[in-house]
C-alpha cells in the first residue's frame, strides 16, 4: 500500500497532522472529529496506560504530577521530565506525541504514514531542530524536512504552483498561540521563501489573556469571600478554565454572562461565581499584552528594513488571532483588513502538508476558501461627523475576508427614554459612511420600555448559501427578533433601490400593489420629520424589492406588516401634528 507523507504542526498548546489530497491541503480529523489536537501526554502508573490529546488534558487536574504539557518549550534543553518515578528527556515525549499522530492519521485514512515534514518555530536553534528531528526518527518516522512554521503559514496562501514566476510579495506572519507569539516577514520570490526577519516572545500568549480574567475572578470570589483562595488549586484550574472560555465567547459577542455554580467550597457551603463580563472591560484588562505584540512587529519590520506600507499581506496564525483586539491594533498599523481566510489553528500544518506534496511531487491547486467578500455591519446614529454633521457612522460586524460560515454580535445603546423602535438597517461596504455602502435590507424592531442608553445586541449569522441571520435582542427584556437576508438576493434589490447621488435608496418607476402606492402618497407629506420619511422610504424599497424579486412568502408579508404598522404610526404622527 503506497504510503504518504503527511505535514505535521507540532505545537505548544495544540498539534495538527494534514495531508496534500486532490492538490489541496486537509487537516486530518483524528481525535473524535476534530483535527485540533492538544498536545499533552499523560501516564496512567497503575496499568501503564498512555493518554493523548483531550484525554490526557482531562487527566491533568486530577493527575498533574502524571501529565505532561508544553513540552515543545523544554525540546532541544538537556532537562528531564520526571513522570512518577519515570524520567523522560522532552524529545522522548515530543516523540510520544508524533506517534500518536501519524498512527491516528494512518487508521483514519487506512494508509501508512511513515514520511513527515514538521514544523518548528523560526526562533528554534539548531540544538531545538535537531531535538524536534531526534523525536521524529524515535517516533519511527524519516522526517523528510523541518521548516519554519511562518514560512509554511505562508506556503498556504501562496503555493509555489500557483504564483505566477517573478512575482514578488512580502508577508507579514503574526502567529499568537496559546502560550507563545512570533513574528516573521516573510519574502516571497516565485517558489523561494525567505524569512527576513523573525521575532517574538516564548511566554507570551493566549494563556496570559486567560490569566487576567482568571485573576479577575478569583479577586471577586476572594472579596466576597472576605478569604484567601490563591493556594486554592482545583479552584485555580476550575476559574482558569471559564477565563478561557469567557475569553473565547468575548471574541464574537459584546457581554458574557457567567453563571458557574460550585467553584469552590468554603466551610462546607459552595460557592458560586456569578458575573457579566464586557468586551471593553476584558480588552482594558489586556490591553498591554496587545500592545506588547504590537513592539514586537515594530522590532521584526526594522530588522527586516521594512515598513508597514511595504508589506503586502499578513497572515494571522495561532487561535488568539481571533481576539478583535489584536485584529483591531493590526489593521490600523497596516491600514488594511485583516488576513483570516484560512483557520489560524489549521494554517500551519497546512502548509506542512503543502511542503509534502512538494516533495514527493503532487501537483498543488489553488486552495479555494469561503470568505465573506465584503465588510457587514449597521448604521448607528450616535457617532456624529464633527465636520459634517452627519449621523451615518457604519458599524461594521462582520469584516470582509472572515471566513464564513461566521457569526459576530455588537451591542448599540437608545438614544432616548422610553424609545419606541430602532429601524435596524443592513449595510455591506468598505466605506466608514453607510452612504457609500449598500444597503442590503432593514426591519424595524419595536422596543418594550426602557431607560435611555439601554443596551440592543446585534447578532449576524452568515451561512454558506449567503444568507445572514440578523437577531436583534433588547438585553434583559427577553424581545428577540431575527430577519433572514439573503445577501444574493437583496443585491438585485439593492440595484433595484440603488443610489442616485445621494446614496438614497430609490422606488421603483411605478408602484408594485396598492400598498406601495399609499407609501408613496404618505412620502409627499412634507410635516413627516426628515428621518421618518426616511425610514419609511427605505421600508417601502425593501417591500417592494421582495414583491418584485418573488421572495417567499413570509417574507413579504413580514415586511407588509412593518411597512403597515410603521404607515400607521405616521399618519398618527401626521394627525398630532394638526
Ligand atoms: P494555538 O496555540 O494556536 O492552538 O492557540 C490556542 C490559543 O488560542 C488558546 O489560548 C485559546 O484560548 C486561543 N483561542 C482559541 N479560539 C479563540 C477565540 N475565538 N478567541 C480568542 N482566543 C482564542
Amino acid at each position: 500500500m503506497k504510503d504518504i507523507c503527511c505535514g505535521i504542526d507540532l505545537g505548544t498548546t495544540n498539534s495538527v497532522i494534514a495531508r496534500l489530497q486532490g492538490g489541496i491541503p486537509h487537516a486530518i480529523d483524528i481525535e473524535e472529529g476534530q483535527a485540533i489536537v492538544p498536545s499533552v501526554v499523560s501516564f496512567d502508573p497503575e496499568n501503564g496506560q498512555v493518554y493523548f490529546g483531550a484525554q490526557a488534558l482531562n487527566r491533568f487536574v486530577a493527575f498533574p504530577s502524571h501529565t505532561v504539557k508544553s513540552v515543545k518549550r523544554l525540546i532541544g534543553k538537556e532537562q528531564p521530565i520526571t513522570v512518577g518515578d519515570a524520567t523522560y528527556l522532552p524529545e522522548e515525549i515530543s516523540a510520544m506525541l508524533l506517534k500518536h499522530l501519524a498512527a491516528e492519521a494512518s487508521r483514519v485514512l487506512g494508509q501508512p504514514v511513515r514520511r513527515v515534514v514538521i514544523t518548528v518555530p523560526a526562533y528554534f536553534d539548531d540544538a531545538q531542530r535537531r531535538a524536534t528531528i531526534r523525536a521524529g526518527e524515535l517516533a519511527g518516522l524519516e522526517v523528510m524536512r523541518i521548516i519554519n512554521e511562518p514560512t509554511a503559514a505562508a506556503f498556504v496562501y501562496e503555493s509555489p504552483a500557483v504564483s505566477g514566476e517573478g512575482t514578488e510579495e512580502l508577508i507579514l506572519v503574526y502567529d499568537l498561540g496559546g502560550g507563545t507569539f512570533d513574528v516573521s516577514v516573510v519574502q516571497l520570490r516565485g517558489d523561494i521563501k525567505e524569512v527576513l526577519a523573525s521575532c517574538g516572545d516564548t511566554a507570551l500568549g493566549g494563556d496570559d489573556f486567560d490569566e487576567r480574567l482568571k485573576e479577575h475572578f478569583l479577586e471577586l470570589l476572594q472579596q466576597r469571600c472576605d478569604r484567601d483562595l490563591s493556594e486554592d488549586f482545583p479552584l485555580q484550574v476550575r476559574l482558569k478554565d471559564i477565563a478561557e472560555r469567557t475569553k473565547i465567547a468575548l471574541s464574537v459577542q459584546p457581554f458574557v454572562a457567567i453563571n458557574e455554580v460550585a467553584v469552590t467550597v468554603i466551610d462546607g457551603e459552595p460557592v458560586n461565581l456569578a458575573v457579566e463580563v464586557g468586551r471593553g472591560e476584558f480588552e482594558e484588562m489586556t490591553e498591554d499584552l496587545v500592545e506588547q505584540t504590537r513592539r514586537k512587529v515594530m522590532e521584526a519590520m526594522d530588522e527586516a528594513k521594512v515598513v508597514a506600507e511595504d508589506i503586502d499581506r499578513i497572515v494571522l496564525v495561532g487561535g488568539s488571532t481571533r481576539l478583535p483586539a489584536v485584529q483591531d491594533m493590526l489593521a490600523e498599523l497596516f491600514e488594511q483588513p485583516m488576513e483570516h481566510s484560512v483557520d489560524p489553528d489549521l494554517c500551519v500544518a497546512l502548509g506542512a502538508a503543502v511542503q509534502a506534496g512538494i516533495i514527493t511531487g503532487e501537483p498543488l491547486r489553488q486552495i479555494l476558501i469561503d470568505v465573506s467578500a465584503h465588510s457587514l455591519g449597521t448604521r448607528t446614529i450616535d457617532e456624529v461627523d464633527p465636520e459634517t454633521g452627519d449621523a451615518d457612522y457604519f458599524s461594521t460586524i462582520i469584516r470582509r475576508n472572515t471566513r464564513i460560515p461566521v457569526t459576530r454580535s455588537e451591542v448599540y445603546y437608545t438614544m432616548q427614554p422610553d424609545q419606541k423602535r430602532v429601524e435596524v438597517e443592513v449595510f455591506q461596504g468598505e466605506s466608514p459612511s453607510c452612504r457609500d455602502n449598500t444597503l442590503v435590507d432593514s426591519f424595524r424592531f419595536d422596543l418594550r420600555p426602557a431607560p435611555i442608553h439601554s443596551p440592543i445586541t446585534m447578532e449576524f449569522s452568515y451561512d454558506l448559501q449567503g444568507i445572514v441571520h440578523v437577531t436583534v435582542s433588547q438585553k434583559g427584556y427577553g424581545n428577540t427578533k431575527t430577519v433572514a437576508v439573503d445577501l444574493k438576493k437583496a443585491k438585485a434589490a439593492a440595484k433595484q433601490a440603488e443610489a442616485g447621488a445621494s446614496g438614497e435608496p430609490e422606488l421603483a418607476d411605478k408602484p408594485v400593489n396598492y400598498l406601495s402606492q399609499k407609501a408613496r402618497q404618505l412620502l409627499q407629506e412634507s410635516r413627516l420629520a426628515a428621518t421618518s420619511l426616511h425610514e419609511l422610504k427605505a421600508l417601502a424599497c425593501a417591500y417592494e424589492a421582495a414583491v418584485v424579486n418573488g421572495e417567499d412568502e413570509d417574507r413579504v408579508d413580514e415586511l407588509e406588516d412593518q411597512l403597515v404598522a410603521l404607515m400607521d404610526a405616521l399618519e398618527e404622527e401626521r394627525d398630532n401634528l394638526g
